[in-house]
């Protein structure tokens, strides 16, 4: 018995997911970057990551791709921290601006950028990073630095991209003259798009991004080495901005619809937060009008209608889903507590995987459970199942007959037991 173990379903959804969107070629790869033009629209990828540092990835889920726009939440949270929440809003607005993510725009009462999702407000927040005084170059490294810490790994910069974006970067220079003539910054116009450019060339990958939205999720603490990189209140703030103004004069339908704090980004990233539970990350290159990738929409729209994952939807939240794993003679009890979504069923399968099992039976007790979403049903039955194929007999018990159905993806049938007496050692299970 307990011959091999345990392994995740997760992976497997995840490739899932990615062969449904993999045909859609629609969109373009952004024009108005030399190298981004040029770049392979092909590469897709989906990676997460939970706050408590569980990564799940597939697809080209190691490509390295520049961050462009998704540097701008977290260059927001250095700021904040660098120079607290007053300052940083004397400098930029809160408020969505509906509008594409250059646009030539400014609050006409306060002449600040609207928020610091928009080109115009990144701007404005990247040169509050290390002083006004600050050159570029040490500014540079200490965007690259943070970035590499939320990260947990060191981040390098494609300075080629840089200069390839530099050589057409007359709307970036027009809005930083603009924040020049309202004196919002102070620098050089051309050094203060250098600056923001050089940000945005920063290279990650899909995983490299689900860890540093992860740490976001997780109130600022980075899930692998356990660094506290953002204060509570900063990460909170960040989470708004990508809620209200992170998908650009997409950002309503978006949260409407997906309802996933997200930032995209003109390479083809695309990231998404769910506070307390996890951060996700795609990549595919082809953009839709917005701006925004075509199929990490898709897959974002498929993860939140599948995983439950809707910022807005009211679910029972619970921290630990596995109760106790309990074993009594030869027979192993699991009990699960709360609403089964998938954060609570990736806490199961992530403690069935550690668990040593032994003996001849495990019943899986769901009688505190008040309710199964979808795909928390599909893996919990999922990992059930691969419980049974390690050798042991398995059984649910069902007193409220949440279950529907129990078939297994094998198509045999799970045995299900609906009284208590049941559950004890003597009961002979087929
Ligand atoms: N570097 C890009 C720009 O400023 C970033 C834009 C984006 O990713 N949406 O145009």
């Amino acid at each position: 018995m307990n011959t091999h173990p345990l392994t995740m379903p997760i992976p497997e959804y995840f490739e899932e997911i990615l062969d449904s969107v993999r045909d859609d070629t629609s969109g373009e790869v952004a024009q108005y970057i030399s190298q981004l033009k040029n770049a392979d629209p092909n590469p897709l990828a989906l990676a997460m990551c939970t706050v408590d540092g569980h990564i799940y990835g597939a697809g080209d889920d190691e490509h390295e791709f520049t961050m462009q726009s998704i540097s701008k939440p977290f260059a927001y949270a250095l700021a904040l921290q660098e120079h607290g929440p007053d300052n940083v809003f004397a400098a930029v607005g809160l408020e969505p601006s509906g509008e594409a993510f250059n646009e030539l725009s400014l609050d006409g009462a306060t002449n600040r950028p609207m928020n610091p999702m928009i080109n115009a407000g990144a701007i404005a927040v990247n040169q509050l990073i290390n002083g006004v005084e600050s050159s570029v170059e040490d500014r540079v490294e200490k965007l690259r630095s943070y970035f590499s810490q939320l990260a947990g790994r060191e981040l390098t910069i494609d300075r080629q991209l840089s200069e390839s974006e530099i050589e057409g970067a007359d709307r970036n220079l027009s809005i930083a003259h603009m924040l020049r003539n309202y004196d919002v910054i102070e620098d050089d116009a051309h050094d203060a798009v250098l600056s923001y450019t050089l940000q945005c060339s920063v290279k990650v990958t899909a995983r490299d991004l689900a860890v540093m939205t992860a740490t976001l999720a997780a109130g600022g603490i980075q899930p692998l080495t356990g660094e506290k990189l953002v204060d509570a209140r900063v990460a909170r703030l960040v989470l708004s901005m990508m809620a209200s103004a992170g998908m650009y004069d997409e950002a309503g339908q978006w949260l409407a619809t997906v309802g996933i704090p997200a930032k995209s980004g003109v390479s083809g990233g695309l990231m998404g937060v769910l506070p307390g539970q996890l951060g996700l990350a795609t990549f595919s290159p082809r953009l839709n009008k917005q701006g925004n990738p075509v199929r990490g929409v898709e897959i974002f729209k498929r993860l939140s209608e599948d995983m439950g994952l809707h910022l807005m939807s009211a679910e029972l939240l619970t921290q630990h889903a596995v109760r106790s794993i309990e074993k009594k003679g030869q027979t192993t009890v699991i009990q699960l507590q709360g609403a089964m979504n998938f954060s609570a069923a990736e806490n199961f399968l992530f403690s069935i995987t550690e668990h040593e099992f032994s003996g001849e039976t495990v019943i899986l007790d769901i009688s505190r459970v008040p309710m199964f979403r979808p795909m928390g049903r599909r893996m919990i039955k999922e990992g059930l199942r691969r419980i049974r194929d390690n050798g042991f007999r398995v059984a649910i018990f069902d007193p409220d007959e949440l279950l529907p159905d129990l078939e297994f993806s094998d198509g045999t049938e799970c045995r299900q037991i609906t009284s208590p007496e049941q559950m004890g050692d003597q009961v002979a299970l087929t």
